[in-house]
Parts: structure tokens; sequence; C-alpha cells
């Protein structure tokens, strides 16, 4: 067998270089723990940035996969399935959607909703040819195709690919004044996540969605939520839009969808967006199929059944209790909603990377983000004392500066 340093020469001679991961080589997993190819146990503070909300290799979700694999696999979307109507029966029931639009990953899910809201605002709001305006958030994460970082601030993930496509404004996350200033007679939607994850887990202010969702109603602008991350039990509601206490006119959903098994992402809206798409003008050869529809049918229900969002909402409560209690002088601070945490240092800390190493050292795997922010985000199945463990490491790490 090779051993870490080998696999990891190997990945660093032949692949792409644009991940910088922590030099853990992972073997297998269950539940909130992965092991490495050395056997050391690891509890997953990231769970792949939210895509195994359900614990890692649920056994339900594998069950499904298996079976639905021996059966069919594949029909692209010219023949029909038997899983894709029960699939969408089940994910509008649950989120109260009207129309569903399966693809595969998340920023496809994005590109998705940009193509529809535009053709929307040409066909139902009477917008100019190729006048459509879409509002975004600085500091947003929408994904990585050449449309979605068009729109990004952040250098790495913007300079140097363009030309970009217009039609976006940005304003600042948060800020109701410079969104109802970006409003004009051709904006068509407004796409942002209800916590901004990649950009460090930013909560808004209070009553700002609420704002938002008034101004998008007056001037039929079509409210779009980036739920990738934050939905599915993440932050201690099935969509983060609970929170709010409002409604989005379109959700996007990927991640979590599939509980980590395969690449599931959704579109879920009200008939009169999705409804525009007509046969030929939009589609995926993978979106819809029978195995991902089995996958996310079962990620679905263990989510729901087991528990796990209601768990999401007590756990995430612990750890932000236990995380606020720790005595450092490091920690500036310590924020999120359920178990979408993130506790941001000081400048002097010297970044958050260090502390990552640490942790990981201590059986942790967490993720540094923007410098000075480690990201906490454990699969939804953890328990009281798994929290209490992991607090006892955070505590050590970051109070032995
Ligand atoms: C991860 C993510 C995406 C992109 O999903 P991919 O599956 O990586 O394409 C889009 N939006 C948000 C908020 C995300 O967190």
């Amino acid at each position: 067998m090779k051993t870490t340093a080998a696999l990891i020469e190997t990945e660093h001679l032949l692949g792409a270089h644009n991940y910088k991961p922590l030099d853990v080589v992972l073997t297998r997993g269950e539940g909130v723990f992965v092991w490495d190819i050395e056997g050391n146990r690891y509890l997953d503070c990231l769970s792949a940035y939210s895509a195994v909300n359900q614990g890692h290799c649920h056994p339900k979700i594998f069950k499904a996969m298996v079976e639905q694999a021996q059966k069919l696999t594949l029909t692209s979307r010219a023949f029909r399935n038997d899983q894709l109507a029960l699939f969408y029966e089940e994910i509008a029931a649950l989120t109260g959607s009207h129309k569903v639009l399966p693809m595969n990953s998340g920023a496809e899910a994005v590109e998705t909703a940009i193509k529809a809201v535009r053709k929307w605002g040409y066909e139902v709001k009477g917008v100019a040819a190729d006048q459509a305006e879409i509002i975004v958030c600085a500091n947003n994460f929408h994904g990585r195709t050449i449309g979605i970082v068009g729109f990004s601030t952040d250098p790495d993930s913007h300079d140097g690919f363009g030309p970009f496509a217009p039609g976006f404004r940005i304003v600042p996350f948060g800020d109701i004044d410079a969104f109802r200033a970006a409003i004009s007679e051709n904006t068509v939607a407004f796409l942002v996540e209800p916590i901004q994850g990649e950009a460090g887990v930013i909560v808004p202010p209070a009553g700002y969605f609420a704002e938002v969702r008034e101004l998008c109603t007056k001037h039929a602008i079509t409210l779009v939520l980036d739920e990738i991350q934050t939905g599915l039990g993440r932050t201690g509601k099935l969509l983060a839009e609970e929170h709010e206490a409002i409604e989005a006119d379109v959700t996007l959903i990927g991640k979590a969808l599939s509980g980590g098994f395969y690449p599931v992402s959704a579109v879920l809206s009200n008939s009169e967006v999705l409804g525009v798409l007509k046969p030929g003008q939009h589609g995926s050869t993978f979106g819809g199929n029978p195995l991902a529809c089995a996958i996310a049918r079962a990620a679905l229900k263990v989510l729901t059944e087991e528990g796990m969002i209601e768990n999401s909402a007590r756990m995430g409560e612990r750890f932000m209790t236990g995380l606020t209690d720790i005595r450092s002088n490091i920690i500036r601070e310590v924020r999120g909603r359920g178990l979408m945490l993130a506790v941001e240092l000081v400048p002097e800390a010297g970044g958050a990377r260090k502390y990552c190493e640490a942790l990981k050292a201590r059986g942790i795997l967490a993720k540094d983000t923007h410098g000075d922010t480690i990201r906490i985000a454990p699969p939804l199945v953890i328990t009281a004392g798994e929290v209490d463990w992991a607090l006892e490491q955070f505590a050590a790490v970051l109070a032995s500066t």
C-alpha cells in the first residue's frame, strides 16, 4: 500500500493545484467520523461543505443507491423513469414548492436559476430584450462556472477568467438601503445566500430578509435563495429562510440533497418562473436520472425521519454556547446558526490554518476560511457527547497560545 507521503506526492505531481487540502488521506467514513489510511480517526467538522449532513455512508442511503444501481442508472430525459415523479412529489411536499428542476452540481442549479429568471423577466415582467439585471451580494459564493465567477468579488475566484457576462449588480450583504438603491425597472432577480457560507458564515442583520422580501414583492423581483449550503437542516431548520419567516420565489438546493453519495441539485420554485422553460430550452444528460432521484429520496427521508434537523438545532446551540464560553484572547467572534458555525480569530493569531492543523493532531478536521476564520459544520447526527469532546479540543487549541 502506498504511504500518505507517496499519495500526496503523486497528487502534487499529476493533479492541478486548485486546492490546498490538509495533509490527511482519508479512506473510510461512518457517521460523524472519518479515518485516514494510517488508521487515525477524526471527527469531521466540515461535512464536505455540508454535503454529508446525514453523516458519512448512511446505511439507508447506501441501500437505496445499491438497489437502484442494480436496476437502472440513467435514461436521459429523452425518456421517463419511474423515480423522477416520486422525487418531485416528495421534495415538493417537503418544501412546499410547485415546480422542480433537477440538476447535478450546485453551480448548475445556480446557472439554471439565472437562465429561468432572465427568461421570466422578458416573457412575464416585460423587460426589454437583453436588458435583464440580477442583483447579487459582495462576498457571495454561488459556484465556479464562468457565468457565476463573473459576479464574484473574491479575486481568487474572479481575476484572470474574463471576459464575463454582463447583467449583474453587486451590493453589500445585509445592507437594505444598498439593495433598494440597486433596483431598476430591469431588475429580474435578487440572488443571495441566507447566510454567507464561504465568506465565513456571515449571518445577516435581523429583519434584513423581511425587508428584502417586501421590496422584491413590491417591485416584481424574483427572490432566489441559494440554500445549497444552508438548506436541508444545516442551520437547524429545513431551509434557512424559516429563520427569517419569509419564502423565496426560487430556492436552490444541492450538496446534502444526496447525503454525499452523488451530485444532485435542484431548483425549486413557483410555477411562474420555471414555467417559462419549454422543451429544448434547458437540460442536462444526468439531471433527474433514476439513480440520483432514488438517492435523493432516501437522503431526504432519513433527514426528516431520523430527527436530524431538530438535532442540528439542539447540538448547534450546545456547540455555540460551548465555543462562546471558551476564554481566549485570540477569539474575535463566534457566530452561526444551527450546526453552521464559525470562530473568527484576531489578526494577531496569525491565521486559522495552524489552528486547523493543531485540531487535526487532536482528531478534528476543520477548515480555515478567509485567513482568520475556522468553520465548524459537523454532520447533523452528532451527539451531545461528541460536541462536548470537540469543545474540549477547541478549548485546548485556542487557549494554548
Ligand atoms: C457549494 C455551493 C455552491 C456550488 O455547489 P457545487 O456543487 O460545488 O457546484 C453554490 N452555492 C453555495 C451557497 C454553495 O455553498
